[in-house]
């Protein structure tokens, strides 16, 4: 594996691979590496011949006074696993040399980015925007992999890769959990013992809500008020939002049909964490996925 910090360095590489008919992953991320992130990595590994790991905390998609500061990072452990993983380049650009003096651009995709996570963090999918949108005209025509974790980025990026007809296949992976059920993510580092126990009660609203699914729920207003309750009744978790919504448009629905999205936000100690269920409702049945658990974890 190498390590690039020159946009160009990066350009070249991507373009050198495809000129001999090669395929280019790209797994855009924050750092601070779990199985989420891994799990990503093994997906890019078997379908590429070049795996372009970004790893950039973009200052754009922190709001003021949210964690950019504090946000966890460890460069050193993410080189060991991003190799453990069988990247081929590690893409650790600097923020001078993503926003230069005098960018002026930015991507704004309408309607999407305005609910959910929108609504508490107003210029987050913003942010999300531009530096995917970067990052792909940086790597060029590739797979890029984002976890349905993030089922709202998922959903924005692939509305913007069609609205703006870049050459880029989205691949939507698996959300990865953490045995005792928490989805994983790098801000889980922020929570206590107690809280995390605490924050436990997502994971079980979005499987009460599954089971409700499975024996007939359909009503989407009644699925969202029990996770509502359920996760109103922890006190020490402060409930965002609980959503219903499409899972293309995230826009919210009444019924459960087609491809939706029951979607969690809440804040516990000093983290903000998110978690879905997505619920896949055809004529010839009804499937729920809350994702996988971990095989291993960061020692
Ligand atoms: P982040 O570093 O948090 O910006 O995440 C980088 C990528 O990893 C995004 O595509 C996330 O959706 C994905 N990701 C983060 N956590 C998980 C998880 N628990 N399961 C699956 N994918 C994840």
């Amino acid at each position: 594996m190498i390590t690039l910090h020159d946009l160009g360095d990066v350009r070249r590489c991507c373009d050198d691979v495809r000129r001999s008919g090669g395929r280019v992953g790209l797994v855009p991320t924050m750092g601070f590496f779990h199985e989420g992130h891994r799990s990503l990595m093994r997906t890019a590994r078997v379908a590429d011949d070049l795996v372009v790991v970004s790893v950039f905390v973009n200052p754009t998609q922190f709001g003021p006074g949210e964690d950019l500061g504090g946000y966890p990072r460890d460069p050193d452990g993410d080189a060991a696993m991003a190799d453990a993983a069988g990247v081929d380049v590690l893409f650790a650009p600097g923020v001078e040399a993503m926003y230069p003096d005098g960018a002026r651009t930015t991507v704004h995709v309408e309607r999407l980015t305005s609910r959910l996570c929108g609504a508490s963090r107003p210029t987050h999918f913003d942010g999300v925007a531009t530096v995917v949108t970067k990052l792909f005209s940086i790597v060029g025509p590739c797979h890029a992999y984002f976890g349905r974790k993030d089922a709202q980025q998922l959903a924005v990026v692939r509305r913007l890769v069609d609205d703006l007809n870049l050459p880029v296949e989205v691949v939507g992976c698996p959300l990865v959990r953490d045995a005792d059920g928490l989805a994983l993510s790098s801000r889980n580092a922020y929570l206590d013992e107690t809280e995390r126990r605490a924050a436990l009660v997502l994971v079980r609203a979005l499987r009460d809500a599954a089971h409700a699914v499975h024996a007939g729920e359909r009503d989407a207003l009644v699925l969202r008020d029990r996770a509502r309750a359920m996760i109103g009744a922890e006190p020490a978790v402060r409930l965002d939002y609980a959503e219903l919504v499409d899972a293309r448009t995230v826009e919210p629905i009444t019924r459960v049909d087609g491809a939706a999205v029951l979607a969690v936000a809440a804040v516990v100690g000093r983290a903000r964490l998110i978690d879905n269920l997505a619920i896949t409702v055809t004529p010839s049945g009804v499937e729920t996925d809350l994702g996988a658990v971990a095989e291993e974890q960061r020692a």
